[in-house]
């Protein structure tokens, strides 16, 4: 991939990044069954058994705006998906780029801290210095959030628990959720550590956590108070259900359902977005609710990566992402 090959002006991208087998899969010999052939397909080599036990690989194709190999780094990734859409913003437009995926496959290595967050923060701080923006004295916030089971949870305060309304023009609000200025990178970063710090904290597990919840990390410019521009950046909780829906624990199957539920609204909405549908399905869960506003408009555009791990062991779920990533863009 070159710089060449970026596409330009699509309202919703939807690319794939396979992740490398890792330490684990590598130590039980797991097999790596993705290829990635050419710069948007990915195939999946999955392997079958007929009746008389000979055994054989069934190939999928899939074809997205991007597919990126297991050796592409994150500032790469970054240049094709989240930074195109940061002139969106500047633009008084919405952008909003998901990481999609089942616990392990690199979402987060994606969004997280040190890449696509930061890169992003970086690029809209450069953007600022441009006479055509200067000009127009943009003031830049940030929050940061986690949905859990329905509940928006405030990571720049505490953890606070917030009230999402509605009002009659549905407009929608998240009541007292913190927007902190800030004025560089590092403020930034600042941020994004104190937020992951309140997100894991008195869990039992970080991972185990974040994988049932959805991060939201918001980038706003304000011009003399009203709203400009808003780039949200999310890490979404992992999609794989099986697990979760036929557990024995009313707690974890909840979770389960309510994942599965806002995936599925999710998927719907950005459909609506693509299809230029007047009625968005924003309602269906509390993601999609307080999302809303980049789901509509003349000026908003939409990223998705899908993040997959190579293994054969994880071939069912990466066919599910990929199945859904493909549904997000079929019309
Ligand atoms: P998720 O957020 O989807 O549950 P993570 O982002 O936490 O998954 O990734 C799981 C592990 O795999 C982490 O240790 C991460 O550093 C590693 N990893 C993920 N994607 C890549 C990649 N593209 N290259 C190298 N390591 C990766
Ligand atoms: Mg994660």
């Amino acid at each position: 991939l070159t710089t060449t090959d970026l596409i330009e002006e699509h309202r919703i991208c939807v690319c794939v990044r396979k992740r490398p087998l890792n330490k684990k899969e590598l130590t039980v010999k797991d097999l790596d069954v993705i290829t990635i052939p050419s710069k948007d397909v990915v195939m999946v080599h999955e392997p079958k058994q007929k009746v008389d036990l000979t055994r054989y690989l069934e190939n999928q194709t899939f074809r997205f705006d991007y597919a990126f190999d297991d050796s592409t780094t994150n500032e790469m990734v970054y240049r094709f998906t989240a930074r195109p859409l940061v002139e969106t913003i500047f633009d008084r437009g919405m952008a909003t780029c998901f990481a999609y995926g089942q616990t392990g496959s690199g979402k987060t290595h994606q969004t997280h801290s040190c890449t696509c967050f930061t890169q992003t923060a970086r690029d809209v701080f450069l953007m600022l210095k441009k006479p055509n923006y200067k000009k127009l004295d943009l003031q830049v916030y940030a929050t940061f959030f986690e949905i859990y089971s329905g509940k928006v949870f405030d990571l720049l305060n505490r953890k606070a628990k917030l009230r999402v309304l509605e009002d009659g023009k549905q407009q929608v609000q998240v009541v007292g959720l913190q927007e902190r200025e800030v004025r560089c990178t590092e403020d930034v970063l600042k941020l994004i550590e104190m937020g992951n710090s309140c997100r894991t904290s008195g869990q039992t597990s970080a991972n185990a956590h974040s994988s049932r919840s959805h991060a939201v990390f918001q980038i706003i410019l304000r011009r003399k108070g009203k709203m400009h521009g808003n780039f949200s950046l999310i890490d979404l909780a992992g999609n794989e259900r099986g697990a979760d829906t036929s557990s024995a624990d009313r707690q974890t199957r909840l979770e389960g359902a309510d994942i599965n539920k806002s995936l599925l609204a999710l998927k719907e909405c950005i459909r609506a977005l693509g299809l230029n549908k007047p009625h968005t399905p924003f309602r269906a869960s509390k993601l999609t609710q307080v999302l809303r506003d980049s789901f509509i408009g003349e000026n908003s555009r939409t990223c998705m990566i899908a993040t997959i791990s190579p293994g054969m062991a994880s071939c069912e779920n990466t066919l599910n992402t990929l199945r859904y990533a493909n549904r997000v863009k079929e019309f």
